[in-house]
C-alpha cells in the first residue's frame, strides 16, 4: 500500500471511511458522503491556540467560582450567590442528588475537561506525551458531554428574570465572567481536536502520522473486517472475536455491546419518571403570607403572565418539549434499528444528531431552581425550595442522556435497506 497523504477518517455517525479533503477553502466543510455529518473543516488546529485557551478558561473558571454571579435585594433583605454556592444551596435542604448533579454538570466536569486539556497540551507543546495520555482522552471524551456551563449560564439569565419580578435584583461580575468561559470553551472545543490531538501523539511518539488500517499484524487481508476505535477513530483491521485498538488500547466492537437492549431499558425508565416530573412541585416559594407550589408547567404559565413569553417559551421548550422529543425519537430510532421500518436512514441519523445536540438543555429548570434557592433564603420570610418532582425531573435527563450514549448510531447503517432511499453520496 502506498504512504498516503493524509490519514483515512472514518465518520463518526455511520463509519464509512473517507479520505479527507487536503485543502478545503476557508470556511468550508468536508461532510459525509453518505450520511451527511461533519467530517472535518479547513481550520488549521494549533496546539498553542489549544494551550493559550485552555490557560485561559481556567483561570476563568477559578474566578467564576469564586466572584458572585447576582445579587438580590428583597425588601431590605441582601443575598448574593456565586456558582458552588448554588450547589450547596440544594444541598442544606437535603437534596443532595440534585446537589450532586447540577454540581457535576456546572462544576465537576467543566473543571475535570480544563484540566484534562492543560494535562494534555502543556507537555505536548513541550515536545512530550504526558502518561496516561489515552486514559485522559477517554475520560475527557466522556466529561464533555456532561460539561454544561452554557445551559449554567441561561440558567443564570432566566433567574435574573424570575427575580425581577419579585425583588431587585442585579447581575454581578460572575455573570459576565461566566458568559466568556462559555465563549472561551467553545473556542477550545474546535481548536482542541480529537482526532488532531491524535496525530500529534502519533508524530511525538512515532515520529510520523499513523498509517490507515492499522493491525497488530503485519498484513491486512482483502476479507478482514473494519473496525473503527471510538476512543482515537483509527480505522483498524479486526483479528477475532477480542481485539483492541493498537494506537490506544480500547476494545473494538462491530457496535456498542447490547445498545439496543440497554438504551430501550434507560427510556422505559425514563419514561416512567416524566410523569411525576410534570405532575408534582417542582419549586415550593414560602412568603410571610403564604406557600406556592409550582410544576414545571405552573412555572412557565408564571413567566408568560408576567410579562416574559420568550423566556417561558424557552423554559417550555427546555423542560417539556426537550426531555419528551428525546424520548419519542430514541423510541422511534430503536424501533426503526429493530423492525427495519422503512424510514430514510439519511433521516434516522438526523433525527439521532438532533436528540444528541438537544439533549443536555434539559438540566435548564434544575440550575434556575438551584440559584433561585441559593438567592431566595430568608427562612420563613422568603425561601425557594426545590419540590419532589425535581428529583424525578433530574433522573428523566440523566437516563435519557445515559439512553442517548447507549444508542450506537451506527446500527442505522449496518445493513442494506432494500428500497430506495435519500443520500446524498
Ligand atoms: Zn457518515
Ligand atoms: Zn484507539
Amino acid at each position: 500500500m502506498t504512504a498516503p497523504l493524509m490519514p483515512l477518517v472514518a465518520c463518526d455517525h455511520c463509519n464509512l471511511i473517507h479520505r479527507p479533503v487536503a485543502a478545503l477553502p476557508h470556511g468550508q466543510f468536508a461532510r459525509c458522503t453518505r450520511c451527511g455529518s461533519r467530517l472535518h473543516g479547513a481550520h488549521v488546529h494549533s496546539l498553542d491556540r489549544a494551550l493559550a485557551l485552555a490557560l485561559a478558561a481556567a483561570i476563568l473558571f477559578l474566578c467564576v467560582c469564586t466572584f458572585p454571579l447576582m445579587h438580590l435585594d428583597l425588601q431590605g433583605m441582601q443575598a448574593r450567590t456565586a456558582l458552588p454556592g448554588a450547589m450547596m444551596a440544594l444541598y442544606r435542604q437535603n437534596m443532595s442528588a440534585l446537589a450532586l448533579l447540577t454540581g457535576w454538570a456546572a462544576l465537576v466536569a467543566p473543571a475535570a475537561v480544563i484540566a484534562s486539556m492543560l494535562y494534555i497540551l502543556l507537555p505536548m507543546r513541550m515536545g512530550r506525551v504526558p502518561p496516561g495520555f489515552a486514559r485522559v482522552m477517554r475520560g475527557m471524551q466522556f466529561l464533555q458531554s456532561w460539561a454544561m456551563v452554557e445551559v449554567f449560564m441561561l440558567g443564570v439569565v432566566v433567574s435574573l428574570v424570575k427575580l425581577g419580578k419579585v425583588g431587585e435584583v442585579h447581575a454581578d461580575v460572575g455573570t459576565g465572567l461566566c458568559a466568556a468561559l462559555m465563549l472561551l470553551l467553545t473556542g477550545l472545543s474546535v481548536e482542541f481536536e480529537h482526532r488532531r490531538i491524535w496525530q500529534m501523539h502519533d508524530i511525538l511518539r512515532f515520529g510520523r502520522m499513523r498509517d490507515q488500517l492499522s493491525s497488530s499484524q503485519s498484513a491486512a487481508q482483502p476479507d478482514q473486517p473494519l473496525l473503527v476505535c471510538s476512543t482515537c477513530g483509527l480505522i483498524c483491521t479486526a483479528h477475532g472475536e477480542h481485539c483492541a485498538c493498537p494506537r490506544c488500547n480500547t476494545m473494538l466492537h462491530a457496535g456498542r455491546p447490547q445498545s439496543l437492549s440497554r438504551c430501550l431499558a434507560l427510556l422505559l425508565a425514563s419514561l416512567l419518571l416524566y410523569f411525576p416530573a410534570n405532575l408534582l412541585t417542582m419549586m415550593e416559594t414560602t412568603s410571610a403570607f403564604d406557600v406556592q407550589e409550582d410544576t414545571i408547567i405552573s412555572g412557565v404559565v408564571y413567566l408568560w403572565q408576567n410579562g416574559s413569553p420568550d423566556l417561558a417559551v424557552i423554559v417550555f421548550v427546555a423542560s417539556v418539549v426537550v426531555p419528551l422529543l428525546k424520548i419519542l425519537c430514541l423510541g422511534l430510532l430503536l424501533a426503526c434499528v429493530k423492525w427495519r421500518w422503512q424510514i430514510p436512514r439519511i433521516q434516522q441519523s438526523r433525527l439521532f444528531a438532533l436528540v444528541e445536540f438537544v439533549g443536555k438543555w434539559s438540566m435548564l429548570d434544575l440550575f434556575v431552581i438551584a440559584l433561585l434557592s441559593a438567592l431566595v433564603d430568608f427562612g420563613p420570610l422568603a425561601s425557594v425550595r426545590a419540590g419532589p418532582a425535581a428529583i424525578a425531573f433530574g433522573a428523566v435527563v440523566v437516563l435519557t442522556m445515559l439512553a442517548a450514549s447507549a444508542f450506537d448510531p451506527h446500527l442505522i447503517w449496518r445493513e442494506p435497506i432494500k428500497k430506495t432511499e435519500g443520500s446524498n453520496g
